[in-house]
């Protein structure tokens, strides 16, 4: 009776395991449709100074959407499109984007720092240093305007070719962020060894920032920590105010989250800059960030 039950739960598990390896097979066949079409895009969402409100920045984070017009998270085609190698041209055309459209709001009078995210397999990918070097030649984008973020795990995987990658990318002025810092990797011994010039506190020490006290406590030696680093700090996945003017007064300097706004294409990113210079309200103790 056990072996049979076992036999039905394996066949049932099984073709379980054969419907999620057509739908990967499927989503790599729409994934690489959907780079022959150009149908990939990027969004912006702004990083914000804490204490002026004024925008500083922006991170670059890539959008698909499918025939019915809905957006596919980032979260569901990335970690297949690491795998199947799709991640590579992929990558390219977000920071091609990036760079373009950072150009182009730097010719307007606009200087700002991008950021473009870098998964592992990119950023190991022997032709990563190149290209980085092509896309901002032909952009025209000076180095110092760029920002790629990695994640802790790229900083545990071949330390002296990561060495000489993040060394490269110092030396021609590109700007390294550390992505959801305090979630991945527990030696911060790396933090002397690499050149880093960025930490972002992970969002999910800021969801619970007000109401757990470990979390509060984490995000404050984070900040003690940058800042005896001499490591700029940016906390994302700010969503109250409450949380804007805490982090303010713990003197966190850059926020980003949909309290000021959700990732927006291009157009609209540009609109939103316009509108918050013409009307910047002082962020003080009563009144809103601008949104
Ligand atoms: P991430 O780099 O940590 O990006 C922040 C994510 O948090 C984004 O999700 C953003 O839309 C979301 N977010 C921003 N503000 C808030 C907020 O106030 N509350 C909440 N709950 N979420 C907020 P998104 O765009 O879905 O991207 C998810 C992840 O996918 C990114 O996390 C990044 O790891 C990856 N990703 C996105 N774009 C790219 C890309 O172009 N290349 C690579 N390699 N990875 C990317
Ligand atoms: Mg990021
Ligand atoms: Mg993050
Ligand atoms: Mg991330």
């Amino acid at each position: 009776q056990a072996k049979l039950e076992g036999r039905n739960r394996f066949r049932f598990f099984s073709s379980d395991i054969d419907s999620s390896i057509r739908h990967r097979h499927f989503l790599e066949q729409q994934m690489r449709s959907a780079l022959e079409d150009g149908i990939f895009e990027v969004f912006y969402q702004p990083k914000v100074d804490s204490k002026s409100a004024s925008i500083v920045g922006m991170e670059a984070l890539v959008r698909w959407r499918d025939a019915n017009g809905c957006l596919i998270s980032p979260m569901d085609f990335i970690p297949l499109a690491e795998e199947t190698g799709l991640i590579i041209p992929i990558g390219k055309f977000v920071l091609q984007k990036a760079c373009h459209d950072t150009q182009e709001l730097i010719k307007e009078g606009r200087q700002l720092v991008v950021s473009v995210n870098i998964s592992t397999v990119q950023f190991l990918h022997e032709s990563f240093l190149q290209m980085v070097n092509n896309t901002l030649l032909e952009s025209g984008l000076r180095p110092e305007f760029l920002e790629l973020e990695i994640t802790e795990g790229v900083l545990a995987k071949d330390i002296s070719h990561t060495q000489h990658i993040l060394s490269s990318l110092r030396e021609r002025g590109i700007r390294i962020a550390i992505d959801d810092f305090g979630t991945g990797y527990s030696n911060l011994a790396y933090l002397k060894r690499f050149p880093i010039d960025v930490l972002k506190i992970d969002k999910s020490f800021v969801h619970e920032m007000l109401f757990n006290k470990s979390d509060i406590a984490i995000i404050e030696a984070i900040i003690n920590l940058a800042q005896a680093l001499d490591l700029e700090l940016v906390a994302e996945g700010v969503e109250t105010q409450e949380q804007a003017n805490s982090l303010r007064s713990l003197n966190c300097q850059i926020l980003q989250g949909y309290l000021f706004s959700r990732p927006l294409p291009f157009i609209e990113f540009r609109d939103l800059l316009w509108e918050t210079t013409t009307s910047i309200e002082a962020p003080g103790k009563h009144s809103r960030y601008w949104r």
